[in-house]
């Protein structure tokens, strides 16, 4: 390349997703898990759903796991079966995907937004004020946001020190962990989402609820299936929120098994920027210290009076990006229709939408394609 006006008119746009290679690199096997699954006659909790469950457990080294219909889903019967009802109090961070709040608000609960620390996720020294300040606050659901793992110690001890009930968001952070310690196993239920562009994705919808109680399993499973207990006994008010047979072959046999390469592939994609992006005007919000990030995505920070001018300057490179998330989960309109409270303020978390970017960080960026992120970044006066 002559120089980096060169992009813009010449190379296709530097995706923040690319579905057409991972389907070339795996649509003969989706196909195959198709076919399985036509030819089994058998489409809802069937054995493809039994033997995805029992991989995904094995991978997260977590005993139980059930497929649910949703990411959403699986955070709500994960309160529920926790005990969690209308009027309890939940801890939440401000800055998440809105259905990590939906799920809380849905079940007549009450979030209690505790602002973020400066890599946005959950700041665990507030929560712990929070808590002391509040002893009604029985519940908090943590988020592993943009695939960095939370400090899995102070989980523990914030847990042991305040009884307080667990349900880990790892709908972004498959794979990662602190200190070695694999996220979603302190809390006492764990949520995940296989909507398409997660680190592991569907072709569609699914969830999963992992957990290390046999109790919370078989709860679970009951809720998903309208709240039966065996064919035509409802012993619970449950949902329709049932993962299907064709997902979670297509899981099974196309995507788990490359999960690892992947999340590989996302860590020297991450490593390279992180090297490669020398441009004080943006800043990589970087990694929280211990954790072992499974880099669902790649947030930078400018300046938010420039935030449009430098996704335009981006795209002017071919180069994609987005926006992980505009505003805090308190300040969508949405809300005001919700009984919510909020501990302090929530400044750092509205600060970060203001003047977050996220820049593509999927596996099958080719080399030329980093680069030509890098330069785009560093190219930016
Ligand atoms: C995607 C996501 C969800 C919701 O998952 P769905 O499967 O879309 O319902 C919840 N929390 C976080 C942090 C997410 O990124």
């Amino acid at each position: 390349m002559a120089n980096s006006g060169a992009y813009s008119t010449a190379a296709a746009p530097v995706k923040l997703n690319d579905f057409e290679r991972q389907w070339a690199e795996t649509g003969t096997a989706v196909l195959d898990a198709v076919r399985e699954v036509g030819e089994s006659g058998w489409y809802i909790l069937g054995r493809q759903v039994s033997a995805f469950e029992s991989s995904l457990s094995e991978f997260w080294g977590l005993a139980h796991a059930v497929g649910v219909a949703s990411g959403l889903d699986a955070i709500e019967i994960g309160l529920r079966v926790c005990g969690c009802k209308a009027g309890d109090k939940v801890m939440v961070p401000p800055v998440s995907a809105f259905a990590t709040v939906l799920a809380v608000v849905r079940l007549g609960a009450i979030p209690v937004f505790v602002d973020c620390d400066a890599y946005g996720l959950a700041d665990l020294e507030l929560a712990e004020k929070a808590m002391e300040a509040d002893p009604a606050i029985r519940y908090f659901v943590p988020v592993h946001l943009y695939g960095h793992c939370l400090d899995m110690a102070r989980m523990e001890r914030l847990k042991a020190r305040f009884g307080v009930v667990i349900i880990e968001d790892c709908a972004q952070s498959i794979g990662a962990a602190h200190n070695g310690i694999a996220c979603g196993t302190v809390g006492d239920c764990t949520a995940t989402s296989f909507y398409p562009t997660k680190n592991l994705g569907a072709l569609g919808d699914g969830g999963a609820l992992l957990t290390g109680s046999p109790e919370h399993a078989a709860a679970a499973r009951c809720l998903r299936d309208y709240g039966q207990t065996a064919k035509y006994r409802h012993e619970q008010l449950g949902y329709n929120s049932r993962l299907d047979e064709l997902h979670a072959a297509i899981m099974l046999r196309a995507y788990l098994p490359r999960l690892r390469a992947w999340t590989a592939a996302r860590r020297s994609i991450a490593a390279e920027y992180l090297e490669g992006i020398r441009n004080p005007l943006v800043q990589p919000l970087g990694i929280p210290a211990g954790s072992e990030s499974c880099w669902h995505l790649f947030p930078v920070r400018v300046d938010p009076a420039r935030k449009r001018e430098f996704m335009d300057h981006l795209k002017g490179h071919a180069v994609g990006s987005a926006e992980h998330y505009p505003a805090t989960m308190l300040d969508q309109p949405a809300m005001s229709r919700a009984r919510f409270e909020v501990f302090g303020d929530c400044s750092r978390a509205r600060e970060l939408c203001a003047s977050e970017v996220s820049l593509p960080i999927h596996p099958y960026l080719t080399a030329e394609e980093r680069a030509r992120v890098v330069d785009a970044c560093n190219s930016w006066k």
